[in-house]
């Protein structure tokens, strides 16, 4: 284990000690019930997590982000919360947690959500923490602070996609070969997105940068960041790169009323395939044909897709 992995590994334990909300919050995960669906060569789970409803409810338009103290930032945080410093970065305990391990890693300052710039930071951090996979939302899909950057950390092994991807690679991706980094463009029937792996971290970054720049080409509400969502790791000396081009922030189910809502407001970890309901009816109601339906809605329709693919490749 890293001596950074220790560290951050000591700050959860302390955490769980000395913040009763912590305590509390990650130990009724253990007892958290979870629904397995099985779709062509890979799982998608469902969690049922009633300590997501501040996450998932989140009201994310900019009068009430502006109406709000913001959590991110240190002088509005609970005072049993601690931090450890990374670069610009504070790893904080997650206090409403997915994982069994669960950091949310704010930028020092406030600025927005925006990650053009800070892809190498992203690289820095699952480099400096190989047993968690790293990850972002978009302003609009899924961050509950579009206001103030931040990535987030998960424990490794619990999102399907981390060792589903060797099979997607094989079987339901094309790749781009190209030193130095491999790009793959995945279809798995209900999931597009794009796989890049490299040991080269500023090869990373530069790849990124022009996905970045075509998926802008591509993006329908000019000047706004494109919507996506990010997870990357580092695994046996390389980075891998997960980006999720996103077409709308939440699925028609999530306004509906009555019978037909669903309360699910996907981002990345639903990506990685544990979808999160707060509501135990949407946990037990919820179909293979729902989650279908429910990704094609908030990605990319395939023709766009393959238009980006016809750019990058
Ligand atoms: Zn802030």
């Amino acid at each position: 284990m890293s001596d950074f992995t220790g560290k951050v590994k000591q700050l959860l334990i302390d955490q769980k000690n000395n913040w009763p909300t912590a305590r509390k919050n990650y130990s009724e995960l253990e007892n958290v019930q979870v629904r397995v669906f099985d779709f062509d060569g890979f799982q998608i789970k469902v969690q049922f997590n009633p300590a997501r409803i501040i996450s998932s409810s989140a009201k994310v338009d900019q009068q009430s982000i502006a109406s709000r103290k913001c959590f991110l930032c240190a002088e509005n945080r609970p005072a049993e919360q601690q931090q450890l410093t990374f670069g610009n970065y504070e790893i904080l305990v997650n206090p409403f947690p997915i994982f069994p391990e669960h950091f949310t890693i704010p930028r020092i300052s406030h600025v927005p959500q925006f990650i053009p710039g800070k892809i190498g930071d992203m690289l820095d951090l699952a480099k400096a923490l190989p047993d968690f996979t790293i990850f972002y939302n978009g302003p609009k899909c899924g961050a509950s602070a579009p206001d103030h950057f931040h990535f987030q950390a998960g424990k490794k092994g619990f999102m399907p996609l981390e060792s589903e991807i060797e099979f997607l690679k094989e079987n339901k991706g094309i790749k781009r070969s190209e030193n130095p980094v491999d790009i793959w463009a995945i279809k798995d029937g209900i999931r597009d997105f794009l796989f890049m792996e490299s040991s080269g971290k500023e090869d990373v970054e530069s790849c990124f940068n022009s996905i970045y720049e075509k998926l802008s080409d591509l993006n329908e509400h000019a000047g706004e960041e494109p919507m996506m969502n990010i997870l990357a790791g580092f695994e046996n000396g390389k980075w891998q790169v997960f980006v999720f081009p996103r077409f709308r922030h939440r699925p028609w189910q999530y306004f509906e009323e009555g019978e037909k809502n669903i309360l699910l407001s996907p981002a990345s970890v639903d990506l990685g395939g544990v979808l999160i309901t707060p509501m135990e009816k949407d946990f037990s109601k919820i179909t293979k044909v729902d989650i279908a339906d429910i990704f094609h809605q908030i990605l990319w329709p395939e023709d766009k897709f393959n238009l980006l693919v016809e750019k990058l490749f």
